[in-house]
């Protein structure tokens, strides 16, 4: 018992508060713009999509937000998540670092998203709304909201891209057990879809179009549903704050204090949850934690896209939100992280990072994978290949520890497990992956198309 691994805590160390980051950002961010006026938007732009509590969560400068009784005893089903030393990978590895893991893997969904559904379910509830729409690609956020929804006895209408509706069926059958309609998208529901369907009636769907179609069910259901968003939001992200701070209270438990805070970036809420109460260290407890993104090489919006003006979606409906990003024609390439396949990143990450707060790393495919498989075959957790570039980024940290021969401490966010992923680890072992660098022509195009802002 002289080497524990895993650092638990009790029930009672659930927080009590998120954590806001807005109030620490060296300058706020900049504002939201209606697509239409192009000005600010204000509240009641955003009515008819969100409920009164969520909209000023987004925009709330105070640095503490209350989290609701009802939401921590839906926590109580899978929070406090374990956090764990990876002994067996840092031996795999022969590296002097000393590699920890928060596994988010243990929720009832499989990943860190049940995290803000609850709390979404819980404040539209909250405000009389019986029912949400959302789209879902690879479908780790159409299930967690499925659930969510569930706990509240709530509708929940789901339009999931018509290519991932096909290829994961017991997804989708995970969202119909927990009640919630799942619709293949384009659909003939919406305009938005008919009009997709008109044009190509065999189209494999896009986030972008099932955003569409979801904001579209919602803004014409006259208040009976909302609409609600996984990621990028700014209270997506706070929401997942409850990573990272019990993260804090096990690295004590542990006796040790990360020099390196790890995540995988997609949108940006899950490396935003580990990450940001460590920043909030790092501003005002004098600490130096390198907080390190990781996305993949083929949709490198932070490391090779441009801070500006640009849609949230493919077809233009949603307000301009100043991001790094890809542009919003952006053609996600052929990849399995489908949680990492998003044209911009949440503001509050791109702020952090033209600040020069964050790092990041853009690693291909094949490394994501071979990562995985280490990491799998040392602790036994199969990653989703999201998670996976997480584990990618340690690795290369830890490895760099072990050039350097200093003692790196080395915290990661495994925020989700791969089991209905193995499609994707089959096709990595039966050598039918390769890598995807984004061509530069590609971003040069899309960055033409960039909607112009005065
Ligand atoms: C959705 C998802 C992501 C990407 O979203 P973020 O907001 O960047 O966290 C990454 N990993 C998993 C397991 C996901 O479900």
């Amino acid at each position: 018992m002289s080497d524990p691994i895993r650092f638990d805590l009790p029930q009672s160390a659930i927080p009590t508060q998120w954590y806001n980051a807005q109030a620490d950002l060296p300058r706020p961010l900049p504002p939201v713009l209606h697509p239409g006026t192009r000005q600010p938007v204000g509240p009641d732009d955003l009515a008819p999509l969100l409920p009164m509590a969520l909209i000023l969560q987004e925009v709330s400068q105070d640095r503490w937000i209350e989290i609701p009784e009802e939401v921590r005893e839906i926590y109580k089903l899978w929070r406090p998540t374990p956090l764990l030393r990876a002994r067996r990978l840092e031996k795999a590895l022969d590296t002097p670092a000393r590699i920890y893991y928060k596994y988010e893997g243990v929720s009832p969904s499989g990943s860190h998203k049940l995290n803000t559904a609850t709390a979404q379910a819980y404040y539209n509830k909250q405000e009389g709304i019986n029912g949400l729409t959302t789209e879902t690609g690879a479908g780790q956020w159409g299930t967690a909201l499925a659930q969510a929804c569930s706990f509240f006895d709530m509708e929940c209408i789901v339009y999931m891209v018509r290519i991932s509706y096909e290829q994961k069926p017991y997804r989708r059958a995970i969202m119909q057990s927990f009640g919630a309609s799942v619709t293949p998208s384009p659909s003939d529901t919406t305009n938005a879809g008919r009009s997709i369907l008109e044009g190509d009636p065999d189209s494999a769907g896009s986030l972008g179009i099932a955003i569409s179609e979801a904001v579209e069910v919602a803004a014409t259901s006259g208040g009976a549903c909302k609409y609600s968003l996984g990621s990028v939001l700014n209270h997506v992200l706070m929401h997942q704050t409850v990573i990272g701070q019990e993260a804090l209270q096990q690295m004590e438990l542990a006796g040790d204090y990360p020099d390196v805070v790890v995540g995988p970036t997609g949108g940006g809420s899950n490396f935003a949850g580990i990450a940001l109460p460590f920043l909030h260290q790092n501003l005002t407890a004098g600490k130096e934690t390198k907080l390190l993104g990781v996305e993949p090489a083929a949709c490198p919006s932070l490391t090779r896209g441009k801070y500006a003006y640009d849609f949230g979606d493919t077809v233009g409906m949603t307000p301009l939100v100043k991001i790094y990003t890809l542009g919003h024609g952006f053609v996600p390439p052929p990849l399995h992280a489908g949680g990492l396949r998003y044209h911009g990143m949440a503001s509050i990450i791109c702020e952090l990072w033209d600040q020069k707060l964050l790092s990041m790393y853009a690693i291909p495919q094949m490394e994501t994978f071979s990562a995985a498989i280490a990491f799998a075959k040392a602790e036994g957790i199969i990653a989703a290949p999201e998670a996976a570039h997480g584990i990618a980024g340690a690795i290369r940290e830890a490895l760099a520890a072990k050039e350097a021969g200093d003692e790196r401490v080395i915290l990661f966010n495994l925020c989700g497990h791969g089991h209905f992923d193995m499609s994707a680890y089959d096709a990595y072992l039966g050598g039918e992956l390769s890598n995807y660098e984004y061509p530069q022509e590609a971003i040069d195009q899309a960055m033409q198309a960039l909607p112009q802002v005065g």
